[in-house]
């Protein structure tokens, strides 16, 4: 629910966090965190935290552009200039940032893989699990000393790319963060991920001894719950030890007058003091809004920048997007998607395991999954499984993400004088500040886009006029 353009990973919010864990946003970019409000980022999270462990745990995730290639089509008759587009030196710059992201995406998915077998086959995870296990006979010692062990590892052998990545941010003026701030909270990422990963991993274990056939599935129960828990107070407890937030009201009052009119024209209740402002200027300079939490924790955020920089009618496109996702469902259907996946992947979890430790067992000293060892084993058959899933998670996202597309601009019909230009020159900001290239490879829009392209959005936008050629809204009486 992000707003979105998007890739992910190496975002620059919440630097060194992957994009999946990182804190939502929506803004009208597109898509990845953007789109990922909060509990995609969250289940993300879980998956991660067993699938990499790595310093991560915020959630939010600006990310953008992919790739170039597929540049010669886009120069076909067309003769009007495209929906989105940028002038040259923007672009030159879009496509370079656009490809260090791509690099960096599917580098370090690949190395996250790798690192894990090369521990598992050099013998680290054995002599890590031994120091573990010659620290005391306690068993809450021992996990915990065998998590922040493989923490410490992981969190090293990733950040080059996590440095990298928020150097090439700062190059590129996506962020103004300074390596204290960033350096900061990555330590803020590590903590929480120690705490709450060290207490999965204890209940895994638990679980592990109690069912060793079924465990894949009595560990999912609590696994979900954290989730529902973690989506339930990531807004609260979670993402002001990132970012600052304040009433939107309190700055911005004539703004909640003009969102109140969006939600009115939407019938559902979003009071003002559920409007929050992001002080995401501190850190990037990205647009981005977004809803997140549910219940009583629910709320729409909407970045400082985004106000500074779009105007009232664009916010409120923006705004209407983020609330499609709500009116639409989206955080539960997607909770229920990304539920049922996590079980097929920790069934074919605890099959790899199984097949991995018959095989390679002896050679790895881990006798059993048992063992604590084993957690390495069941993160790396994780970590696989995650990015081949990639592709079919991110589908789903776009889906949601164009319909929330559609119903942001049915939404602000009637309240902005003409919707479709509202909602492309909504998309040519968001692409312009978060240098999205216009012609990103379909390959990586496929796999690794959790929005659809900004160039598809735009043309989405400024062609999409049910009111005119007497058709009939999509989700409006009118
Ligand atoms: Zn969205």
């Amino acid at each position: 629910m992000y707003w979105k353009a998007s890739a992910r990973r190496y975002s620059s919010v919440t630097p060194g966090v992957p994009d999946e864990l990182q804190p939502p946003a929506c803004v009208m970019q597109t898509g990845s965190v953007e789109e990922s409000f909060t509990v995609r980022a969250f289940i993300l999270s879980v998956l991660l935290l067993l699938a990499a462990m790595p310093a991560a745990f915020a959630a939010q995730s600006p990310a953008p552009s992919p790739m170039e290639q597929n540049r010669a089509e886009s120069s076909s008759p067309q003769q009007e200039k495209p929906a989105y587009s940028l002038p040259p030196d923007k672009l030159a710059r879009a496509i370079a940032y656009s490809r260090i992201r791509v690099i960096l995406d599917f580098a370090s998915s690949a190395w996250g893989i790798l690192q894990l077998i090369l521990l598992l086959a050099l013998g680290v995870v054995a002599r890590m699990r031994n120091a573990a296990v010659h620290l005391n006979q306690n068993r809450w010692a021992q996990g915990f000393a065998f998590t922040l062990l493989l923490l410490l590892v992981t969190t090293v052998l990733n950040l080059p790319f996590d440095l990298y990545g928020q150097h090439a941010a700062l190059v590129y003026g996506q962020s103004v963060q300074g390596w204290g701030s960033w350096t900061w909270d990555m330590t803020k990422g590590f903590l929480l991920t120690f705490v709450f990963g060290g207490l999965l991993v204890m209940l895994l274990f638990r679980v592990i001894r109690w069912s060793p056939t079924r465990w894949w599935f009595w560990f999912w129960i609590p696994a979900m719950i954290f989730v529902l828990i973690a989506v339930f107070v990531a807004p609260v407890l979670i993402d002001p030890l990132f970012n600052k937030f304040e009433p939107l009201a309190k700055t911005n009052p004539a703004l909640v007058d003009r969102l109140e009119q969006v939600v009115a024209r939407g019938g559902i209740q979003i009071p003002p003091d559920r409007m929050f402002l992001m002080k995401a200027s501190e850190k990037v300079t990205t647009l981005n809004a977004y809803v997140t939490g549910y219940g009583a924790s629910k709320r729409v955020v909407v970045w400082d920048n985004s106000i500074r920089k779009a105007t009232p009618d664009e916010i409120s496109f923006i705004f209407g997007h983020e609330m499609g996702h709500y009116v639409l469902n989206h955080i539960p259907a997607t909770l229920i998607f990304l539920g049922v996946l996590l079980l097929v992947e920790f069934y074919l979890g605890y099959r790899g395991v199984q097949w991995l430790l018959a095989r390679y067992g002896v050679r790895w000293k881990i006798p059993s999954q048992q063992d604590w060892g084993a957690l390495v084993a069941l993160l790396l058959v994780i970590s696989v499984l995650s990015f081949f899933s990639e592709p079919i998670v991110n589908g789903y996202s776009r889906m949601h993400e164009h319909e929330a597309d559609v119903y942001g601009q049915e939404a602000i019909h009637g309240i902005v004088s003409d919707p479709q230009k509202v909602a492309r020159q909504s998309f040519q900001l968001l692409g312009e500040m978060s240098l999205t290239d216009p012609n990103p490879n379909p390959f990586v829009e496929f796999w690794t886009f959790s929005h659809p392209s900004v160039s598809s959005r735009a043309a989405f936008a400024a062609n999409y006029n049910p009111w005119i050629k007497g058709q009939h809204p999509k989700y409006f009486e009118k």
